[in-house]
């Protein structure tokens, strides 16, 4: 896009450069603020490329001011949602590489909504720049990313990569690999095209049952083209060659994945990997039929994995009542309190 411009424009490389280190690193709040370029330069650019795709971005802000939910639209009109998570002394986003997912879990708001289009790498990349230049006049930084907002990112995967590549080059936002995170449901192919890269960014795999046949029921689409048996081997492959630790998200939904040979069956599954198992009480949403596990069944499940040595946490789930919080981005509105 940039690289085009200044190609076609016939300018030189430091150009380039200059771009980069004003739109990308400082987070430069519109094209005019583009200083380090000549007036009317920095007029063809604005004309010839949107300072954002995504556009109309709408603020939801939970109670205790920590969670932040921007809603913004596509060119076509589509709702995009990026969440900032403001928590012991992180500054999380929480981006889209989709409008809606075809994927359509049962567990999962973002997935009865259906699909309506894959981001490009502008869009998502937009996401992160939005809150950057939010931080950025608080005197604060981006922390961390996370790939857990709406959509599959191995459903999208040039893009995603496109957007890690800018979002880590040391020129441009230049985020340590460590702190992004990508969160898959697990398409085999794609997966395993995607570890070979060794990005050198986190896995985190949205696991959610022990077993096949359960897993099929709550992520049918996911599953049925992607068994688990295979799924764990290219994971183990990774695991041995590069020795680094695999997140495993386990929703907890009340009597259906709880109990305690669920929780057996996990230890047995991911014995002998480096794993943390990320427990989640199931973020309720009126799109979907199932409600979260009580407390005691989640202590008794963690409990469990605990005695068999697995390593695990339960993540607190932030941003509830902003439709925020994991699985519930649904560009549904209720009791929000909104900033424009
Ligand atoms: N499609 C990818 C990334 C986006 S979802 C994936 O599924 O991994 C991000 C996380 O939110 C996933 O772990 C997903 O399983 C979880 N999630 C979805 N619905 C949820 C719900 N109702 N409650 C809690 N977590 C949910
Ligand atoms: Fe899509 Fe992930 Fe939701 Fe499944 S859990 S529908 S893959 S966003």
């Amino acid at each position: 896009m940039f690289e085009d411009f200044v190609r076609e424009n016939n300018l030189q490389g430091y150009r380039l450069k200059q771009l980069y280190q004003q739109y990308y690193t400082e987070a430069i709040e519109s094209w005019d603020a583009l200083t380090t370029w000549p007036l009317d330069l920095r007029e063809k650019l604005k004309k010839a490329i949107p300072f954002s795709k995504l556009e109309n971005f709408q603020e939801y802000v939970s109670e205790d001011r920590k969670t932040i939910k921007a809603l913004s639209f596509t060119k076509e009109g589509f709702p995009v949602e990026t969440v900032l998570m403001k928590y012991s002394k992180r500054n999380t986003i929480c981006v889209s590489c989709m409008s809606g997912c075809p994927v359509g879990c049962t567990f999962c708001a973002t997935g009865q909504m259906g699909f309506n289009k894959n981001l490009d790498t502008q869009e998502i990349v937009d996401q992160v720049l939005y809150f950057k230049r939010k931080l950025s006049k608080e005197g604060e930084k981006i922390t961390n990313i996370v790939y857990m907002g709406m959509g599959e990112p191995m459903l999208n995967l040039e893009n995603v990569v496109r957007s890690i590549d800018i979002l880590t080059d040391p020129e441009k936002v230049a985020l340590g690999k460590r702190r992004i995170t990508v969160s898959t449901v697990g398409y085999i192919e794609q997966l395993d095209q995607f570890l070979s890269m060794d990005l050198g960014v986190k896995i985190a795999l949205s696991l959610h049952a022990p077993n096949q046949e359960l897993r099929e029921k709550l992520m049918p689409t996911a599953a049925k083209n992607n068994p688990l048996n295979k799924l764990m081997e290219v994971l183990k492959d990774y695991q041995e060659r590069t020795n680094k630790k695999i997140t495993y998200e386990y929703i907890l939904i009340k009597d259906i994945n709880d109990k305690e040979e669920h929780a057996e069956e996990l230890a047995e599954l991911l014995k002998g990997q480096i794993a943390l198992v990320n427990l989640i009480r199931l973020n309720p949403s009126p799109l979907i039929p199932f409600k979260p596990s009580s407390m005691n069944k989640t202590r008794l499940f963690q409990a469990i994995l605990n005695e068999e040595g697995i390593n695990n946490t339960l993540r607190y789930s932030y941003g509830d009542e902003i439709n925020a919080a994991c699985g519930q981005l649904a560009n549904i509105q209720r009791n929000a309190k909104q900033n424009h």
